[in-house]
């Protein structure tokens, strides 16, 4: 059993670590907002959870996808540890993956491919690890990555062709070291994850799968910027338009540039290097699915 402050400890050095890392690549640090008019629709399932704002409502932040893309349009590269709220189900306690409040590491650069992004990624995740294994001690990591794309993971798993990797399937795709998932299908994911042009069946994006059954560890990608590619894939996905004007607007009106990045839950993070039991154990008020608490 590891203390709790112990655990907390190990998150500071987590931070510094990123910090350190983005600097030295001079990426910018940005502050996330915490309410929008426009947020991640991508939750796999969970709501977003939104508040009475002067009589009209507006949504908490359940991802900074949005705000980063223009972040980085402006300003190239950009980074931050923003927090998320999501109103996961009850049942997804049980995955020991799943607060209703967490942080996320996110990461946007302009002009970049979801190759460039992941070599950032697993850079990161090796200057993490050395950093904190510098200061504390820590079990052995194996840092390999492999990748499979995601039409190898669905032969080899029997997971049917056209979903995301359910959540509890991710502890059997699951190797000793990292394993890549590239490349979803079409449909498969949120409507910001950009379509290949010549393989328009595929999206040029990937998960990130920890090793030893910890789940996932992060999910990005390349982004549309398209107003009308855009606005003709919300409508596909059966989503409304209308819930994301202040974003189609911006798109409109050519601000936002090709960008790609990536968003690595904190809260996971820490459980896996400190080799918690469950993610709860990795924050000191963890919001649990469902319950009330301080
Ligand atoms: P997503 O946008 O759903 O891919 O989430 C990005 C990253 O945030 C994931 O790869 C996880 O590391 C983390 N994450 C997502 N949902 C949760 C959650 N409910 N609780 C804790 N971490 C989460
Ligand atoms: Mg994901």
């Amino acid at each position: 059993m590891i203390a709790k402050k112990e655990v907390i400890t190990v998150q500071n050095y987590i931070l510094d670590a990123t910090r350190r890392f983005f600097r030295e690549r001079d990426f910018l640090e940005i502050q996330s907002p915490i309410i929008s008019s426009v947020t991640d629709p991508g939750l796999r399932g969970a709501e977003i959870a939104s508040i009475d704002y002067y009589g009209e409502r507006m949504k908490v932040t359940s991802s900074m996808i949005f705000h980063k893309q223009l972040a980085a349009s402006v300003y190239g590269k950009v980074f931050s540890i923003s927090p998320n709220v999501r109103l996961e189900s009850k049942e997804r306690r049980e995955t020991k993956k799943h607060l209703s409040e967490f942080r996320q590491i996110e990461v946007e650069v302009a002009f970049s491919s979801y190759r460039d992004v992941m070599k950032i990624a697993e850079d990161l995740f090796r200057e993490i690890i050395k950093n904190v294994g510098k200061k504390i001690k820590l079990r052995e990591f194996n840092m390999d990555f492999k990748e499979y794309s995601y039409k190898e993971i669905v032969s080899k798993y029997g997971i049917e062709y056209g979903e995301e990797i359910p959540c509890d399937m991710e502890k059997e795709v699951s190797e000793d070291c990292f394993v890549w998932i590239t490349e979803y299908p079409y449909g498969s994911r949120g409507f910001y994850d950009k379509t290949d042009e010549k393989n328009p069946e595929f999206l040029r994006d990937f998960d990130l799968i920890y090793p030893d059954g910890f789940g996932e560890a992060s999910s990005g990608g390349e982004r549309e910027y398209e107003y009308e590619k855009v606005r003709k894939k919300i409508i596909d996905l059966g989503l409304d338009p209308e819930d994301f004007r202040d974003y189609l607007d911006i798109l409109r009106s050519g601000k936002i540039k090709p960008t790609a990045g990536f968003g690595i839950g904190l809260e996971r993070l820490t459980r896996f290097i400190c080799g918690l039991e469950s993610v709860e154990e990795a924050t000191l008020f963890p919001k649990v699915p469902g319950v009330i608490s301080f």
